[in-house]
């Protein structure tokens, strides 16, 4: 393992893109989302199966850039098997940090190894890409079949 977080990073993308947890589709799913970054041409199929508040199974198709499909593979792991309420928790967060919005050394940090994706805040046509999967579990959960980062 790498010290460096920027060389971390860099290697669980590389690593993610190569292998991508959960991908796959769900078939049949209590619920799903589209999720399209025009920007980039990422795009994402979310399938889940939703039972008494929580996500027990989820996965994901599709194509799209490196970071894109490593947040998607990190995503799906990190939720899978959560209540549903924790993983909407998560989202903001994870929504706010790529936006440098959070301190996760001042704030209940939610998202373990995700923080890891901080960097691309640096980044701002890369800020899409990583929260395209998230967006796209977000209107998953409320019933929405299409979202788009545009
Ligand atoms: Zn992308």
């Amino acid at each position: 393992m790498a010290s460096d977080p920027r060389e971390l990073y860099q290697q669980v993308i590389i690593e993610h893109n190569k292998k991508p947890r959960n991908f796959g589709k769900l078939d049949p799913c209590t619920h799903h989302a589209d999720g399209q970054n025009p920007l980039c041409g990422d795009e994402l199929q979310l399938t889940l199966n939703i039972r008494e508040g929580r996500i027990e199974d989820i996965k994901f198709e599709g194509h799209g850039c490196a970071i894109d499909v490593a947040s998607a593979s990190l995503m799906t792991g990190a939720v899978k098997g959560k209540p549903v309420v924790e993983a909407e928790a998560m989202a903001e967060q994870f929504r706010r940090m790529v936006r440098g919005e959070l301190d996760p050394s001042n704030e209940a940090n939610l998202l373990g190894k995700l923080t890891l994706f901080q960097g691309v805040k640096d980044l701002p046509v890369r800020v899409k890409c990583a929260v395209l999967p998230w967006a796209t579990l977000h209107s998953a959960l409320k019933g929405e079949a299409t979202v788009s980062t545009e």
